[in-house]
């Protein structure tokens, strides 16, 4: 079969105008240089800030520096096997991890990659890590509270649904154990909690899970885990991925959402490391400049949305852990303006064996009684003062020893106070439970028995209620509020069990 000419050329016409069409070229670059979890990449003109990357061995990389003629990325992974010159493909896609439901209950990396040996994760739903907050008509004051289940905090600095609320204190003051307690107090209380552990140990890690478990709080908690032996590149995406997987909950699901970011002092110092590595130019204590926007663009994401948009929370719970109990530090200080208030634990009050270590008079939460039940706050009202007069007389106290009757009746009162916000770990209590400790303890029951039996008195009048006027706890979780009558009973079953009680 011979062809002609014109049908040749026809064909050949019609061949170079799909020519397009059926080829799919990629954008492909070349390294120029990597270490340090760093690579530098030449030939990527048209890339996005924060855009994946993928090297030709399948490990991921996000661009973080546009600059003239090359881009700078870190690497999200091993980056031992990237070589100067090999080949480095644009995904067109910026950062993003798998959400949803079935994530619930796992432990994950940065990258939404199961880390608990469980299997797959069967979502087909992904959302980016970085991810602007919403505005200021999106929102909605808050109102509700998230109970800690800790008497400290539910009376004296309530935490409400959307709201952000820093952990501060040295080390080992027992930060990470407000936030694991704040978690199991969620039971039952239709809230997804994701904690999110940055530079962390992983034997640290996996003694939460396990508390987790125990506790059976896995039941509705995600864990996002970037150890202390991770890169900064992952250390740095942690917070925002967990942040995303909080969203989705929000968004889409419209429910009240727990996070906690533990914490924020390693993540800005993997932030640093990242930045000096990608030759950004150093700041105060080193950190880049644009560390106060690391933080507060993440925080900004917590936020209790308005009923046009569903509803729905995300409360953040940030930790920093600080030097010699120095809160003027450079991140301290960022991290204390952005949020709503912080509770300041204090390692004295902690080895004093005043546990948690909260120092109430420097702890405030800025939403206040909005955040409380009516009930708290009818009866945590005098309790603020009355601490605070403690403490301003207890320093001097100690040179005097004559004092008035009325002084004296006030340290008393305000040993008392303080014996009765001692709780140790794993034992939160429901709201109505702290309401009749607390009646008990401000009006004045407990001034004649010894300080070492506050504890045992306490434990033993809210079993008495329980038996013997239920109705007090159940009238107070329905309606949240103190009726006269049940004010009534809270008095006689004061007065009964006080009685009885030797
Ligand atoms: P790090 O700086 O290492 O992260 P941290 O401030 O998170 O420490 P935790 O790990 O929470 O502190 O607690 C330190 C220790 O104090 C733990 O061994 C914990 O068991 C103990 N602890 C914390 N809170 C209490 C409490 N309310 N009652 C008794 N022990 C407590
Ligand atoms: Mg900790």
């Amino acid at each position: 079969m011979s062809l002609k000419p014109e049908e040749i050329s026809s064909i050949i016409k019609q061949q170079i105008e799909n020519y397009g069409a059926a080829v799919k070229t990629d954008d492909v670059g070349y390294v120029l240089q990597s270490g340090d979890g760093i690579a530098r990449i030449h030939g990527l003109q048209s890339c996005m800030s924060g855009e994946l990357l993928q090297f030709y061995n399948g490990v991921f990389g996000m661009v973080l520096n546009l600059e003239e003629d090359n881009v700078g990325c870190v690497v999200l992974g091993d980056d031992r096997e990237i070589k100067e010159g090999s080949a480095v493909k644009r995904t067109g896609k910026t950062v993003q991890v798998p959400v949803g439901q079935a994530l619930i209950g796992r432990v994950v990396d940065p990258l939404g990659k199961p880390l608990d040996g469980k299997g797959d994760i069967a979502t087909d739903n992904y959302r980016p890590v970085d991810f602007t907050a919403p505005g200021v008509i999106d929102r909605k004051g808050v109102n509700k509270p998230l109970q800690t289940g800790i008497m400290a905090l539910d009376a004296l600095i309530p935490i409400g649904r959307g709201q952000r609320e820093l952990i501060i204190g040295d080390r080992q003051t027992g930060k990470t154990a407000i936030a694991i307690d704040t978690i199991i107090n969620q039971n039952g209380k239709d809230v997804i909690c994701v904690y999110v552990a940055i530079g962390q140990k992983a034997s640290t890690v996996s003694g939460i899970v396990n508390t987790l478990e125990k506790f059976g709080a896995m039941e509705y908690t995600i864990v996002v885990s970037s150890t202390a032996s991770d890169t900064a590149s992952v250390q740095y995406l942690a917070p925002y991925s967990g942040c995303a997987m909080a969203e989705d909950f929000m968004y889409r699901y419209h429910k009240d959402v727990l996070i906690i970011y533990d914490d924020l002092s390693k993540h800005a110092v993997a932030y640093r490391a990242m930045s000096l590595l990608l030759k950004r130019p150093p700041g105060r204590e080193a950190y880049p400049g644009d560390v106060f926007y690391l933080h507060s663009r993440l925080l900004e994401r917590a936020a209790k949305l308005s009923d046009e948009l569903g509803g729905g929370s995300i409360t953040a719970l940030p930790i920093i852990e600080t030097l010699a109990g120095d809160v003027s530090a450079y991140i301290p200080t960022n991290v204390i303006s952005i949020t709503d208030g912080q509770i300041y634990l204090e390692s004295e009050l902690f080895f004093s064996g005043q546990r948690p270590a909260v120092n109430v008079g420097l702890s405030v939460s800025r939403v206040g009684g909005s955040a409380q039940i009516k009930a708290m706050r009818k009866i945590a009202g005098p309790l603020r003062i009355n601490l605070a007069q403690f403490r301003e007389l207890e320093a001097f106290a100690q040179f005097g020893s004559d004092l008035d009757k009325v002084t004296r009746d006030k340290l008393l009162q305000g040993e008392r106070l303080v014996e009765t916000l001692k709780q140790p770990l794993y034992s939160t209590l429901p709201v109505e439970e702290q309401v009749v400790i607390l009646y008990a303890a401000t009006n004045k029951y407990l001034m004649d028995i010894p300080v070492s039996k506050v504890r045992k008195f306490n434990s033993e009048y809210v079993q008495f209620v329980k038996e013997k006027y239920p109705k007090i706890l159940a009238g107070i979780s329905e309606t949240g509020d103190i009726s006269d009558e049940i004010m009534q009973s809270l008095k006689s079953s004061a007065d009964e069990f006080k009685a009885q009680f030797v």
